[in-house]
């Protein structure tokens, strides 16, 4: 408690709280706002409806029994938990990714994190979800955890938060439906022809609306693009908190 009081004592008074984020990164191209800026507003709080099975063309990722789809980064088997109630859970053993690639995707998953709560900012329920393992949106306990907008719950991770943010409380299954579209690249000299699209629905709110990933997800730095493949895995990251997945299929578009 009495930690809390000047943190009390200041919204009373109606003046700015403490925040995570940074004021000492870069400028993203729109000259408005930093790399994790923490002046950037964060986005309003909506509560969320319901969610979904995969349809009968979906490839199914993941259906709660066994880790086939999946490998580890150094391309040895997936070693995440499997939980005795159809999810998987990340335990520190690093990263993983479909052993299959994709380029346009629907792409959908549900995610928990931990019930109990630890940590705060980027440090609580933090994971993510890496289209062609480069463009992240972001997964974290966004519920009531104030961390730098462009970094919580569906962000476009360092380059655009969410419309809203549609966060179940910690502990309860959130899903993501996602539309994305690789970038296009000139194949002789690499050049950007057109910029990976990504639509994002979290907990069946519209969050992003085809809007253009800067480059590869990066940290503190505005990303930048390198030429790739038209496919790559997806990639679900260990950041340390045992967030779990379930439910995970993908339709190529
Ligand atoms: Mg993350």
């Amino acid at each position: 408690m009495k930690a809390l009081l000047p943190t009390l004592v200041l919204s009373i008074l109606g003046l700015v709280t403490l925040q995570e984020g940074y004021d000492d990164t870069p400028y993203l191209p729109d000259g408005r706002w930093r790399v994790h800026d923490k002046a950037r507003p964060r986005p309003e709080v909506v509560t969320p409806g319901t969610g979904t099975a995969a349809p009968s063309d979906a490839i199914v990722l993941f259906d709660g029994t066994n880790l086939a789809e999946w490998k580890a980064g150094n391309g040895s088997e997936a070693r995440w938990k499997l939980t005795d109630n159809g999810a998987m859970e990340v335990n520190g053993t690093g990263d993983i990714q479909t052993r299959r690639e994709f380029g346009d995707v629907q792409l959908h998953l549900e995610w928990r994190t931990p019930p109990a709560i630890q940590g705060e900012s980027q440090g609580r329920g933090n994971s993510g979800v890496f289209l062609m393992g480069r463009y992240e949106v972001q997964v974290l306990d966004s519920h009531e955890n104030q961390s730098y907008a462009d970094g919580q719950a569906a962000a476009m991770y360092g380059q655009r938060p969410p419309d809203v943010n549609a966060s179940r409380p910690a502990g309860e299954w959130q899903t993501y439906d996602i539309l994305f579209r690789a970038p296009r690249f000139e194949a002789e000299s690499g050049e950007v022809l057109e910029p990976a699209l990504v639509t994002v629905f979290h907990n069946g709110v519209c969050v992003h609306h085809a809007q253009p990933f800067i480059g590869s997800t990066t940290h503190k730095r505005v990303g930048t693009y390198t030429p790739h493949g038209e496919t790559g895995s997806l990639r679900l990251q260990d950041h340390g908190n045992p967030v779990r997945f379930r439910n995970v299929w993908v339709r190529e578009l």
